[in-house]
Order: structure tokens, then sequence, then C-alpha cells
């Protein structure tokens, strides 16, 4: 299953991501709201909501799905027209003027203003409630919920939640973020204490697995598409990226090779050119610092990194134009078994590896894959 002659593509393993998903919810001890902005960071929105079983058409949503995530109407309109009949939670806040849009898109909004939860109660439709515990980017700050507790009882949230700032990396963070959340609820009173409550994103679900009771749901990104989650929790990796030789050539010693010649060659070297540059995602922050699978050799990203290609050392590797070669991910043709001569640790270049390398959060990376790679999707029920 290559991209027939493409010269770069992206394969997204679906089966991969349905098994994250379900892993998350598992680990999680309730449903998701699956995170899908992004177009899916990066994957395709529709793609894999389907895959981890989100309702489309009377297909009702898998147990462990409760709904998804989107970050705009745009994305929340694109899934409706994919046919998702899934439930779709905004969480980025939207201007007063966009909130008939949303209704007709049956989007539940995150609200935080009275005068806006004012508005949406018209509508009667399901909203979600955004409470800030320290994150300090959007919803109502948990220590001012009394502002809304007299447009609450009229149209109850369906769901009320909060987002972590440092789960990863701050256990006591996100305990001083649950204190104040479970103030802010106690203080709203009853039409949200019965709210679905949820709080948890993919770092939280990682780093406090068994430490803690469940909410209602859980909101994981990242852990699904197997990224900047612990390699104990076993989540596989999703994407891969494939690019073709479409250059070799040799380049004597002293010679310099792509912009600003950061690389001087210190001896004679055998440079592959893969078409693929940071107009696909293959963030220039990797240039002298990627790695690539090339023959059955892991071999280094030399100079810099260009719009449309990037150049290899292969020396001494067998190789042709033509041949594919591995930017991220698992080589195409071994299946899972590791090449050879690749120590074992580096037979996959994992997305962390790889935005470790480039010195790029595994976010951005995958986000950036969006831009102009056609996807192949394998994996599918
Ligand atoms: C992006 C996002 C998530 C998912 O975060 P990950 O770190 O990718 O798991 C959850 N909730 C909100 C509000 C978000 O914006």
């Amino acid at each position: 299953m290559h991209g027939g002659d493409a010269p770069a593509w992206l394969e997204v393993d679906l089966g991969a991501v349905r098994r994250n998903a379900r892993r998350l919810a598992d680990l999680a001890g309730c449903p998701l709201l699956a995170m899908v902005k992004g177009d899916a960071y990066g994957l395709g929105a529709a793609r894999v909501a389907r895959a981890i079983g989100a309702a489309f058409g009377a297909q009702r949503s898998t147990s462990h799905v409760w709904g998804l995530g989107v970050a705009s109407l745009d994305e929340a309109a694109a899934l409706r027209d994919d046919g998702c009949t899934a439930r779709i939670v905004c969480t980025t806040p939207l201007l007063p003027s966009a909130l008939g849009d949303c209704a007709a898109l049956s989007v539940r909004p995150s609200l935080h203003d009275a005068r806006d939860i004012a508005t949406w109660g018209a509508t009667g439709a399901p909203w979600h409630l955004s409470i800030d515990t320290g994150m300090n980017r959007a919803g109502i700050a948990w220590d001012r919920c009394a502002a809304l507790r007299d447009a609450l009882p009229h149209l109850p949230p369906e769901g009320a939640y909060t987002h972590y700032h440092s789960a990863g990396r701050d256990p006591e963070s996100v305990a001083r973020q649950d204190r104040r959340f479970d103030t802010a609820i106690a203080s709203l009173g009853a039409p949200v204490e019965q709210a679905l409550l949820h709080t948890d994103n993919s770092a939280a679900i990682g780093t406090h697995v068994g430490h803690r009771t469940p909410r209602a749901l859980a909101r994981p990104g990242i852990g699904i598409y197997g990224a900047a989650m612990d390699a104990t929790l076993h989540l596989e990796q999703t994407v891969h990226v494939y690019s073709r030789i479409i250059d070799l050539h040799t380049v004597a010693a002293g010679e310099s090779v792509s912009y600003d010649a950061t690389f001087v060659a210190e001896r004679d070297t055998t440079v592959a050119t893969v078409a693929l540059g940071y107009a696909d995602g293959y963030r220039r922050a990797l240039s002298g610092n990627g790695l690539a699978i090339a023959g059955d050799r892991v071999c280094p990203v030399i100079g810099r990194v260009t719009m449309d290609m990037t150049m290899i050392d292969v020396t001494g590797v067998a190789c042709a134009r033509g041949d594919v070669v591995t930017m991220l991910g698992r080589p195409l043709a071994s299946g899972d078994a590791p090449p050879k001569s690749i120590p074992r640790s580096r037979t996959v270049l994992d997305t962390d590896a790889v935005a470790a390398a480039g010195g790029l959060s595994p976010y951005e990376l995958l986000a950036g894959l969006a831009l102009r790679l056609p996807r192949v999707y394998r994996g599918e029920e």
C-alpha cells in the first residue's frame, strides 16, 4: 500500500488510532470527548472520528466515545458534511455572532459569559461551561462563578470542564486546578454539579492512572495520535511519513549542501534528495537534526530543510533514485520486524523523537503534516 508514485505521503494507521483511543478510555475509566481539532492533529478528522467509533449516519457511537471536540465551527461543519452525527463540542470560545451557526450545526458551544448563556438559552440546546482554573486562556475564572448563578437555572449546562496547564510535568499543579474546579462546581450548586464534568487531557490520563476517581468524561487529543505519552502506556505510533529519492548525487569533500551552507562535506558524500520539505510539515527545525531511514540504515538529514526538498547523507547505503525513505514512523517494507543493521531503539522514528530532534513539540510536528502531504489510510475495520 504505497502512495502510488507519489513523491511523498503520510500514512495514517487507523488501527493504531482506534486502539489508542480505546486504551485511553480504559486508562481514564470513562468515555471520551475525543479531541479531533486541528483536523485531528493533522491526521484527518473525519477518518479519525470514524475509526474511533464516533456516530456517522444511523451508526451510533461506540460506548467509549461520548463525542468529539473541535476548535472551530468550520471543523464541525466538515465533520457534519461527512455525515458525522456524533455529539460535537467546540472547546474554543465563539463570538456571540457565531452562536446561530453553532446551533445550526448542532454543535455544543463552550460558554462562560452570562449574556451568551442567555442568548443560547433561546435554542434550548446543550452547551458546556468552561471554567478557567489557572490556564488563564479562556473560560470563567474559577473564583468568579457567582456571576453565573442567576443565568444557570434556566438552562443548566450539559457539561462543565476545565483544562490543565502542566499535567505532564507538575502533578501539584493538577491537584491545585482540581481543587479550584471542585470549588467552582460546588459554588454553582445543583445545576452544574449534575452536569458531565471533564478535566483530563492526555497527560492527565497518563500521569494519574488509578490515582483519582474518574470524571464523567476525559478529553484526550495527542495520546490518541500516539505521541507525548509515557512509553509504559503502550500507545502506538499512528503516523508514518515516506518520501522518494528524487535526486541522488555525490558531493566532493569541502562542498556545502543547501541554503546558508550550514553543512560542509568532510569526505566525499552521497546525498539523497527527497521530495519533502517544510511546506509538507517537515519542519525547518529538523535541518541538520532529523533522521531518515534509507535502505536499511538510519541516515542524518544534512543542511537546511528547504520548502520542497530535504537532503540526506546516504554514503555507503544501497539505494537508488525512486526509492522510498522513511522520514517519520516505521519503514515501509519491513513491516514490524526491525531492519537488521538499525539499532532497535531507532527502528521507529517516533513522533516524539523526531519532534525532540528539532526542538519542536510533537503537537506542532503532527499539526504541520496536514499542510500538503496526501494521506493514505490503512488499518480500517
Ligand atoms: C487540545 C485540548 C485538549 C486535548 O489536549 P491533549 O494534550 O492533546 O490531550 C483537551 N481539552 C482542551 C480544551 C483542548 O484545547
